[in-house]
């Protein structure tokens, strides 16, 4: 697959085709295409001139999500240098760890943040007043662009560290961009055969640091001449959607949290209007088909066209994806390969096992990172002699479709049988008292792993665990049924995309476990 533009920055010049149409819009401020380069080139020639950025720099972002962040962040990558996505939800010694890690020249970051580090020879520039000085200081200069290598990289992300420490997952200009190739050439089509897209207002309201984020909105709006409507803030369901109503939104890609604050709003739904939305997809986490059925009684129009996608940063966005008539179909299922990717199920040995039969999920193509940022080890481990990576998920293939089965290690084997947690959680969460919950597995002398379950009630709500027992029973094998029970009101802890970790959560009982 060819693309015209091979770098972000080629992408960026090219984006000042769509002119005044807008591009990035917020509560607070409204950026055209046009107005978006003007800013961005200024900001890059600061960057240069100022602070002596050049190709293959790293130029760090620390921030909530905010315009300035995406103005830095293709200032950075037109320059030939490095973006790096920093969490915004990080404590001072992560933010450190990352600063030691990626050696940024220049960090761009708001007031919350800018508290929080502590790296004194490292300029830092604020969202509120620098960025805004320089662009200003530098407005109308000529761009300060940079040729760059499709295979330079382009930008770093972090992995959400469920499994462990985040790694810098590093993608080339090469990888970002051919992950837009299977949405530009849909565009392409679509308007070849008379029905170009028009009007998409896309929200964003997941954190820009995340892949998802970045790409599906940042990226590919860019490239495609949509709208980014961002919001501001910690996630809000009745801020969220009122921004839909008043920005007419036509198109959500959330995670799964963030869909079920919406069905618990009930009734209260319909003082929303959100007529605009024409997709909805649910993303990034796992979801329960209950979850999905809900949604769709909940949004009765754009319930209907809820599809999924399955995907992870190392992959730069979507390796499969789900249609809404796939979903309805199949309510597990996460779809299909996107049609630039290659996907392989193996066993243990690294052998591909036949349709039906769970193994590791395996994928490969252009839009796969570089590696880890210097973490060579890590890179070696995660990919195979033929460059295909390990994804760490297992699953199976079943007519064509793509089943998720848990992540290897959240995997519980109890006396020689495996169970996956996503199964109990699913059957556990049919119970009307249930809100939310995880099940995972502890060590145990009988078994080698016993399963236990936290459950989080809905207010208002009473259960026992003998009640939840028996109602888990009633629905799934007993082996696979819980035999330590943690009931509270208190909701799980999450990291800044919604994700449970699963581990936090597993070392905390052993911990109470011992103790108490
Ligand atoms: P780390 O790699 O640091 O442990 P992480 O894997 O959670 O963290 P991400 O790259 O943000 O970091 O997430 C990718 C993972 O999220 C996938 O490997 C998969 O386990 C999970 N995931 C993504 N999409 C879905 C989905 N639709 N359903 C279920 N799980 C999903
Ligand atoms: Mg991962």
């Amino acid at each position: 697959f060819a693309h015209r533009q091979r770098s972000l920055g080629e992408l960026l010049r090219a984006s000042r085709r769509f002119g005044t149409r807008e591009y990035l819009v917020t509560r607070e401020s409204r950026l055209t295409f046009t107005e978006h380069y003007e800013q961005v080139a200024a900001l890059a020639r600061a960057l240069r001139e100022d602070y002596g950025v050049s190709k293959g720099d790293r130029v760090a972002l620390c921030s909530a999500n905010c315009p300035e962040w995406v103005v830095g962040f293709w200032a950075a990558v037109s320059l030939g240098a490095i973006a790096v996505g920093m969490n915004s939800m990080w404590a001072g010694p992560e933010i450190a760890h990352s600063i030691g890690l990626t050696d940024p020249k220049v960090l761009i970051a708001d007031a919350r943040r800018r508290a929080l580090i502590d790296a004194p020879d490292l300029p830092v520039l604020s969202v509120e007043e620098d960025i805004p000085g320089l662009i200003d200081r530098y407005r109308g200069a000529d761009p300060a662009e940079e040729t760059v290598d499709e295979d330079d990289p382009a930008v770093i992300l972090f992995t959400s560290g469920t499994t462990g420490r985040p790694k810098g997952a590093t993608h080339s200009h090469r990888n970002v961009i051919a992950a837009l190739w299977f949405n530009l050439l849909n565009d392409a089509v679509a308007t070849q055969l008379g029905h170009p897209p028009t009007d998409r207002r896309f929200l964003l309201a997941t954190p820009l640091f995340h892949i998802a984020a970045l790409h599906n909105l940042a990226v590919v709006r860019l490239a495609a001449g949509d709208t980014a409507v961002m919001h501001l803030g910690r996630f809000d369901i009745d801020r969220v959607l009122r921004l839909i109503e008043q920005e007419q939104v036509t198109n959500w890609g959330a995670v799964p949290t963030m869909l079920s604050r919406l069905v618990e709003l009930g009734d209260r739904i319909t003082d929303y209007d959100l007529s605009s939305l024409r997709t909805l997809s649910i993303n990034s986490a796992p979801s329960s088909a209950h979850l999905k059925e809900r949604l769709r009684r909940t949004l009765p129009e754009a319930g209907q066209s809820l599809g999924t996608t399955y995907g992870m940063t190392e992959s730069s966005t979507a390796a499969t994806l789900a249609s809404p008539a796939e979903l309805r179909e199949d309510p597990n299922t996460v779809g299909r390969p996107v049609p630039t990717l290659q996907l392989q199920v193996r066993d243990a040995d690294d052998n591909p096992v036949p349709d039906g039969t769970e193994g590791e999920i395996h994928l490969r193509g252009a839009q796969l990172m570089l590696g880890y940022w210097r973490n060579p080890e890590a890179t070696t481990a995660s990919t195979d002699p033929h460059r295909w990576y390990r994804t760490g998920d297992l699953g199976t293939i079943i007519d064509g479709h793509l089943h998720l089965s848990s992540r290897r290690s959240d995997l519980i084997l109890r006396g020689g049988e495996n169970i996956y947690p996503a199964e109990v959680e699913d059957r556990i969460a049919t119970h009307p008292a249930v809100l939310e919950c995880l099940v995972f597995g502890i060590s145990d002398d009988d078994w080698g792993q016993e399963v236990a379950a936290v459950v989080v009630l809905r207010p208002g709500t009473e259960v026992t665990a003998e009640e939840l027992h028996a109602h888990t029973s009633a629905g799934i094998a007993h082996y696979k049924v819980p035999a330590k029970w943690e009931i509270t009101t208190k909701e799980l802890p999450r990291n800044a995309i919604g994700k449970v970790n699963r581990e936090d959560i597993r070392k905390a009982w052993e911990t109470s476990e011992r103790t108490g």
